[in-house]
């Protein structure tokens, strides 16, 4: 993806407020974060653990969900989840479910979407090879790099619709 800015970020959130998408906190690294290499960019709130955000070239425009890790991370080191955009497979809390508030009416109802997520958000990198999910236990799959960024980016796609429906 593009680099993007402070302020294309906060411009971007389409499922809380304007006050909190002028609070939240953004990856401390910004100017240094390898664009070449990601897809969506996601991070968690460095001063709130518990909320993570993405954001993601959709259409020619940014689209940006904020994000609240409701289970895992304190599971048990055996447990296996599977990462529900890259597919990764990793153990010991390294996936988490994660919900996002759906926007307009729904989200004010208290709608929301669940998915199973890299706790760090670092899908882009474990595609590519960049970062290892340490279960040594990945799809071993035939399908070349470009064929998992396209099913990324369409599982991504599919979350934001539903989040966004
Ligand atoms: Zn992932």
């Amino acid at each position: 993806m593009k680099a993007i800015t402070e302020r294309d970020i906060r411009a971007s959130f389409v499922n809380c407020s304007k006050g909190e998408a002028k609070r939240l906190g953004l990856p401390k690294d910004l100017d240094d974060q390898p664009w070449d290499d990601l897809d969506f960019l996601g991070w968690r709130d460095p001063g709130a653990p518990e909320r993570t955000y993405l954001v993601v070239e959709r259409d020619d425009r940014l689209t940006g969900v904020a994000l609240r890790v409701t289970s895992g991370g304190g599971r048990g080191f055996t447990s296996r989840s599977m990462c529900s955009l890259c597919l990764t497979t990793r153990t010991g809390g390294g996936v988490a479910l994660m919900s996002a508030r759906r926007t307009g009416e729904a989200g004010r109802l208290g709608n929301t979407v669940g998915q199973y997520l890299c706790n760090d958000l670092d899908c882009s990198l474990y595609l590519r090879g960049r970062k290892e999910s340490m279960s040594g236990g990945d799809l071993e799959e035939t399908l070349p790099l470009e064929g998992k960024i396209a099913r990324l980016h369409a599982n991504l796609d599919a979350f934001l619709t539903k989040i966004s429906a």
